[in-house]
């Protein structure tokens, strides 16, 4: 747990989420600033700051949560596919510096800009 990191306070029930999946490694919440109709964050518990914090020890945990992916992406709902994204640093986008993968599916799938 990283005292400053706001998905870590998240999933130490800090700061409100909305909860769709928990377990004793992986976190999964609504995205608070939904960009189509589904949008959901998949994180480690494990803080780890991107794609680019990997090492080979988080071999088993990453393939766990790409392995979740699916599952999440059918209990809401999405039943013909859903569109997986992972911001990696401030050139990718990353706004949070702990990993998260995007679901994101349903009416108003944004395009890439
Ligand atoms: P990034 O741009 O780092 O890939 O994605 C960060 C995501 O976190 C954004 O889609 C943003 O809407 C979401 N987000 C930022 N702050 C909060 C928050 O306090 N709660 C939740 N649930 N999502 C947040
Ligand atoms: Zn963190």
């Amino acid at each position: 747990i990283m005292d400053d990191c706001l998905f870590c306070k998240i999933i130490a029930n800090e700061i409100p989420s909305s909860k769709v999946y928990e377990d004793d490694e992986l976190f999964a919440f609504k995205d608070l600033y939904p960009k189509a109709d589904v949008h959901i964050l998949v994180i480690p518990k494990l803080h780890i700051e991107s794609l680019d914090g990997l090492t080979s020890d988080h071999q088993n945990l990453i393939a766990k949560m790409m392995l979740k992916l699916p599952e999440l992406a059918r209990d809401q709902g999405l039943k013909d596919g859903f569109r997986t994204i992972i911001n990696t640093g401030p050139g990718g986008g990353q706004e949070v510096g702990h990993l998260h993968m995007h679901i994101l599916g349903g009416k108003n799938l944004p395009g890439f800009k």
